[in-house]
């Protein structure tokens, strides 16, 4: 018998296990928090050396509002723990042939734009976001945080997806409405955002434009480890528990029930709640090893596919840049089949497209006075299909991948470098359990989304839970935040349940 129904545990505190903490923690479960590293964040992890700091990961801040709703549960305000700065342009878009897009959320400088490169595409452009409207209210707003927890949840919705046609890809519909390859490319990219190939994801995560369009692009003053920090915080005020440096080695199950967690270091912690943000196949294929009632899931998640893996170099400049823009995406000459090959292929492409973050161009305190921070991400397989040595791969890369920025876009950088570090699909797999090293889980496909992605909520060990980018919703923070509360309130659920059986 589990002597503490009212305890909970959540493994790991990237967005979603810091946000699922909160719920929990509001509505009055004793809830601790266990992180295998020395801080919290997850995938936003944050690095600071020599001044500069680093968000190691997500820095597009996308519907503040699902945040703000935690603060609610608490009584308390976002503003009271950090400031979202907004951030314009959204992004600025460039390719090598010259053609430079300041992806703006004003709609006369959008057309303005957008008539430039290809006036008949002003109009579709305008029923792409009406399209791309109608698949926020559906996809996020009705059913992003609802969970499916059984196949007729599924059954439900197929007429509206069917609809919406999800059923293609995101580039097929931005195609189908736009015919300018720039515009294209502009307005498709967003899925890799979230793990998604724009050339198979569903159509249904063309949904992220609208959701820029509607709530707009932030950043955190501070950054977003600033946001991590304030989560974090608040946690605690509601009386919550964090330890660090604490990895969980497995999930402990007594009669088909959860009863707690076991930690590297052999301590024991007990609890009715057992949530797991760590990656899904590290939590099924390792945490519960040992359990039998596990190993289905363990076999069907080894047949599904996993989003690409990306390589990521940080680095410090003793000046600044004051034409670059916060956010800069930079297309290569291939498109379709440099993503092909960054999904499907086996070796390092050649070629790269870039995203670019000068987080000092909207806070300036994030570097030294007169200097600028940046991150450079490149969207590489994952070990599962490349398995290459990144110990030799991943200076060599990072050298090429600033050669190109310097010839391009920030002359003297080589010269100009005070600090310099890299985060490769090695150290996804090392330091975040991330299984083949995939910076996002489970690929966002139609069949790996919704009831096909991993539950919310085990159906065979009572008081699992999941919370994360491996779950539903999916990956990116609102993703994850919205699965924080599709689990929340199944756990809410499952405890009243079990308080009016007794
Ligand atoms: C470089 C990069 C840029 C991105 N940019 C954006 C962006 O701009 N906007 C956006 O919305 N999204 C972005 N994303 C996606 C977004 O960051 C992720 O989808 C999201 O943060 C994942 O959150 P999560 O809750 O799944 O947990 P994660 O961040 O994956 O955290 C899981 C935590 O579990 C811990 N853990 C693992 N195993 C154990 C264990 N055994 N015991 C204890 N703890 C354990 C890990 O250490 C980690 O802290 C980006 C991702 C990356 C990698």
């Amino acid at each position: 018998m589990i002597s503490t129904p009212d305890k909970a545990i959540v493994i790991g505190a990237g967005f979603g296990g810091l946000a699922l903490a909160i719920r929990l923690q509001a509505a009055g479960y004793a809830t601790t928090l266990l992180e295998k590293r020395d801080k919290p964040g997850g995938r936003a992890y944050v690095y600071r050396d020599q001044g500069f700091t680093f968000d190691a990961g997500p820095t597009v801040i996308t519907d503040p509002g699902c945040l703000e709703e935690l603060f609610t549960l608490g009584g308390r305000r976002l503003a009271d723990y950090v400031q979202l700065l907004p951030v314009a342009p959204f992004y600025q878009l460039r390719w090598d042939d010259g053609t430079v897009f300041d992806y703006v959320n004003d709609q006369a400088e959008l057309d303005r734009q957008i008539a430039a490169l290809s006036p008949s595409d002003v109009e579709g452009y305008h029923r792409f976001l009406k399209y791309s409207e109608a698949l926020l209210e559906e996809g996020y707003v009705k059913l992003g945080h609802v969970p499916f927890a059984d196949f007729r949840s599924m059954v439900r919705v197929a007429p509206q997806l069917v609809r919406l046609q999800s059923y293609r890809s995101v580039y097929a519909k931005v195609a189908h409405y736009i015919k300018d390859e720039h515009l294209r490319q502009a307005f498709s990219f967003h899925s890799l955002l979230v793990g998604g190939n724009p050339f198979s994801a569903s159509a249904i995560y063309a949904l992220i434009h609208a959701l820029e369009r509607r709530w707009g692009v932030w950043f955190p003053k501070g950054g977003t480890g600033a946001l991590i920090a304030g989560l974090a915080r608040y946690f605690e005020d509601l009386g919550g528990k964090i330890r660090l440096n604490a990895p969980v080695a497995r999930i402990e199950t007594l009669g088909g029930r959860v009863s707690g967690v076991v930690t590297e270091d052999g301590r024991h912690l007990t609890a009715g709640i057992v949530a797991s943000n760590a990656d899904v196949m590290h939590t099924y294929g390792k945490l519960l090893g040992h359990e039998s009632r596990a190993a289905a899931t363990t076999r069907s998640l080894k047949r599904k596919s996993f989003s690409m893996s990306l390589f990521v170099t940080y680095f410090g400049l003793k000046r600044t840049h004051p034409a670059i823009k916060h956010h800069t995406v930079m297309f290569g000459q291939r498109y379709r089949a440099l993503i092909r090959e960054i999904f499907n292929g086996h070796h390092l492409p050649d070629d790269f497209s870039l995203y670019l973050h000068a987080p000092s161009v909207t806070d300036p305190d994030l570097a030294p006075p007169g200097c600028s921070t940046f991150y450079v991400l490149s969207p590489v397989p994952h070990l599962g299909n490349a398995p290459l040595d990144w110990t030799i791969e991943g200076p060599r890369y990072r050298d090429r991948i600033l050669h190109y920025l310097e010839e391009r876009l920030l002359p003297g950088l080589r010269q100009d470098l005070v600090t310099c570090r890299i985060f490769t699909p090695a150290d996804f797999r090392d330091e975040l359990n991330a299984h083949v090293g995939s910076a996002f889980s489970l690929e966002p496909t139609l069949t790996q989304s919704a009831y096909f992605r991993t539950h919310n909520a085990d159906k065979r060990i009572a008081g699992l839970y999941l919370v994360g980018a491996g779950t539903h919703p999916g990956a990116g923070i609102p993703g994850v935040v919205g699965s924080a509360k599709a689990t929340a309130g199944i756990i809410l659920a499952d405890g009243q349940a079990a308080r009016g059986a007794a």
